[in-house]
């Protein structure tokens, strides 16, 4: 999509410092981390919000949860843990209008839900 900033960052018009990519999906560090581990893993499909999946989307919905899996292990943090999490539309505070799951992890976390 045309003026969506990882729409650019998939076609490498904006530098990224990639941690995984495969056809479908594109991991890549928060440029602003909230923690020691800050990845952010996106359909490189533009979709909106988690709103915005169609009946097809959901397949890619498990690939992108695999990918999580995979960089956990990658990453040793599967045993101290991680928080994955997901901001759909304004009250969640969502900026970015194309799907993306943030993975957090490399200190406590604090409060179980950020609010
Ligand atoms: P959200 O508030 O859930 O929409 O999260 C958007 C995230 O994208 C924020 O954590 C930003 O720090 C991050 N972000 C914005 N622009 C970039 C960029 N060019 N490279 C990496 N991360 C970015
Ligand atoms: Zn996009």
């Amino acid at each position: 999509m045309e003026n969506c900033i990882f729409c650019k960052i998939i076609k490498g018009e904006i530098p990224s410092e990639k941690v995984y990519e495969d056809d479908e999906i594109l991991a890549f560090k928060d440029i602003n981390p909230a923690a020691p581990i800050h990845i952010l893993v996106i359909p490189k499909k533009h979709i909106k919000s988690l709103l915005d999946l169609e009946e097809t989307d959901y397949e890619l919905v498990a690939k992108i949860q695999k990918v999580i899996n995979t960089l956990a292990k990658q990453l040793k943090i599967e045993e101290e843990g991680f928080r994955v999490i997901v901001n759909c539309g304004k009250d969640a505070g969502q900026e970015v209008m194309h799907l993306h799951y943030h993975l957090l992890a490399g200190r406590k976390l604090g409060s179980k839900i950020i609010g």
